[in-house]
Order: C-alpha cells, then structure tokens, then sequence
C-alpha cells in the first residue's frame, strides 16, 4: 500500500488535479465524510486527512510515504527525513511582515528599534529579521495573528498573505512580503528506496502535471 498525507481544504482541492493526472481519483470526499482514510481508484493507493503542520512528522516517521506541504510548513518543520522532489506551485501565497497603519515600520528598522513580532512561524520570523539585522521579540502565536497588532500585544506580525483582504479588513498594512509561498511533494526517504519502482512513476506523473510557469 501507498499511504498520501494531505490536509483537508486548499491543499486537497488543488492537489486532486495533480493526482487525476496520474490517474489517481479520491473515491471520498472529505468534506462529506468522516473518514480520515480515503480509498481511491487504485486498491493499492490510500489518502489519509491530516492537519497541516503535520504531514511533515507523518511522512518523515513513515506514518505515509509521501504527502503535501506548504513552503511554510516544511521551513518550520525543518525537513529531516524527507525527499523534496517537486514544488507543486498550488496553495500559492506569500509570507510577509504586517502591522498598524500608524506603526512606522522602516523608522523602527531604520533606528535599530526592537520590534515585538508575534506569528506562528517562529523559524522563519527568526530567520528573516536575522538576516535583516534587525532586533526582534518573538512571540508565538497558534492563530488570528491579525489580533496581536491590534490589541498591542505586538509591533508586526508575520503572516502568510494571499489576496490580503485579511489585513484590509483588520486596517493592517502589508509592510514587506519577503517570501513566495506554494506546496512541495515531500517523501520519506526509506519509502523511496523500498517501494521506488512504484513510488518513482508516481512522482514522475505528478511532476509532468505541474504548471508550466
Ligand atoms: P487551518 O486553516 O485549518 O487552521 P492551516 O492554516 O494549517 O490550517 P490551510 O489554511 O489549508 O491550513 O493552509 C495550508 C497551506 O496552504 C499553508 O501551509 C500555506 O502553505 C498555504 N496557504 C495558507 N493560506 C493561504 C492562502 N490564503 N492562499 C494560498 N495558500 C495559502
Ligand atoms: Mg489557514
């Protein structure tokens, strides 16, 4: 059997294109059921519906043999264990620094200010401002980061921002988008040795899917 983690929503919807033209269809639908293993047309081919964050941990300790993940996702993660063979471009966004229309932002850089960040990608946060040379405190956040602006728990936030009526609606403003954002295929290692022969041709399907630009 081949075990695929996805999550359900945006990575789900767009991945099932990909996968029809490997000749693979999700016999389920996981908004209908609830099932966390779906079937599909091909008996030795299963999908199983996890959170997000993760299909990392599930596909690097064998828990399935291949899966779906946000750039994002896999930064955090760190990527241990896992084979990164395609980015799927789907699930496209951005990662990107926000705060209040009244916070001035490139003064407090400017100034070498700390600036208080709150977000749910540590790694990443701590990565950006490292390399910028600017001063941060982090603080973790597990959602609604649009709230930490606002209530003055924080400076900035940073967020994934696709079309950003998020921030509009919240009167935040997109001060540095710093990373483009879309969802790699991941593969545990050892899955690709031991079961390449099947493994292999899927992969080469998926990828021969991928949009162009
Ligand atoms: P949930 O929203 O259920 O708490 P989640 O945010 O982890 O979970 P999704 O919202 O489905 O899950 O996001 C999955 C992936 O899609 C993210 O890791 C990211 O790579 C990408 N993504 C997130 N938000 C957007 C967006 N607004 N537009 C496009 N892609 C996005
Ligand atoms: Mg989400």
């Amino acid at each position: 059997m081949i075990t695929m983690a996805l999550s359900k929503g945006r990575i789900f919807e767009e991945t099932l294109p990909l996968l029809a033209a490997a000749g693979i269809e999700v016999t389920d639908d996981p908004e209908k059921t609830r099932k966390l293993i779906l079937a599909t047309n091909q008996p030795g081919i299963q999908v199983v519906l996890v959170r997000a964050t993760d299909v990392p941990t599930y596909v690097q300790h064998g828990g399935a043999d291949l899966g779906v993940a946000g750039k994002d996702v896999l930064l955090e993660h760190g990527g241990e264990g896992l084979y990164q063979p395609l980015d799927l471009k789907i699930a496209r966004c951005r990662m990107s620094v926000a705060t209040r229309e009244d916070f001035d932002y490139v003064g407090a850089v400017k100034q070498g200010s700390r600036i208080r960040v709150a977000t749910k990608y540590t790694a990443i946060a701590r990565q950006h401002f490292a390399d910028k040379g600017v001063h941060v405190d982090l603080i973790k956040l597990y959602g609604s980061m649009e709230l930490a602006p606002l209530t003055g728990l924080a400076d900035a936030i940073v967020d994934l921002v696709s079309t950003g009526k998020t921030l509009l609606a919240n009167r935040l403003r997109e001060v540095e988008p710093f990373m483009d954002i879309s969802s790699r295929l991941v593969v545990n290692q050892a899955a690709l040795k031991l079961k390449r022969d099947r493994l292999r041709p899927l992969i080469d399907a998926i990828g021969s899917a991928v949009a162009k630009d």
